[in-house]
């Protein structure tokens, strides 16, 4: 399935964003990933340095668009073909670094391997998401939960915005932002990422300096 851009936002879960002692936005916060950042969890080992310090793993549900919007008339439901999950791998000590000299966040969120997916399945509405829970496991144990009846921003207003300001289209994918409870990977960690009950993707890491 191909992929063209790939937009993310930042601090789209409250919780998430207190944890970092972060503020509540009032707009969304877009960023990009480069797609070379791509890698499908099919069981297998991925590696990262850890050169830059702690990486973290958010898990966010990705959109993948279906048509260009038409203008500003367009739905949710018609907008979003097929739905996924992702991990927005991020350099967390390089990205505060960033942050600190109003640098570009790119560096810390755009390396090889830092944008994880499952595969997609088709889209099943908006309000179904809204009765499943998506869910890490990091070793069996669960480290984030989320379910996106929580989002500051809707996916509405999530692809309006998006749609606005850079242009939306077939192929694009939007991670949605993540829920609380983020922290570091190690060596040897087993992740699993669920939708409800069911298994949609699971990797390990490799780490090396
Ligand atoms: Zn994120």
């Amino acid at each position: 399935m191909e992929i063209n851009n790939i937009f993310c936002v930042g601090r789209n879960y409250r919780k998430h964003a207190e944890e970092l002692g972060n503020t509540i936005p009032k707009e969304p916060i877009i960023f990009s990933k480069p797609t070379h950042s791509i890698v499908y969890a099919q069981g297998q080992q991925i590696s990262y340095p850890l050169e830059d310090g702690e990486i973290h793993y958010e898990i966010e549900v990705v959109l993948r668009i279906k048509d260009q919007p038409k203008g500003n008339n367009f739905t949710v439901n018609d907008s979003i073909s097929h739905l996924g999950l992702g991990i927005d791998l991020t350099k967390r000590d390089l990205q505060t670094k960033l942050k600190e000299r109003g640098y570009p966040w790119l560096l810390a969120k755009g390396f090889k391997n830092a944008a994880i997916l499952t595969d997609f399945w088709d889209f099943p509405g908006e309000e179904i998401c809204k009765g499943v829970d998506f869910s890490l496991t990091k070793n069996g144990h669960i480290v984030q939960k989320g379910n996106i009846s929580q989002l500051i921003f809707p996916f509405e207003k999530l692809l309006r915005y998006i749609h606005q300001h850079f242009g939306l289209k077939k192929g694009d994918i939007v991670f949605t932002g993540t829920p609380e409870g983020v922290g570091p990977i190690s060596h040897g960690d087993f992740f699993e990422m669920w939708w409800g009950e069911e298994r949609k993707g699971e990797f390990k890491v490799k780490t090396y300096e």
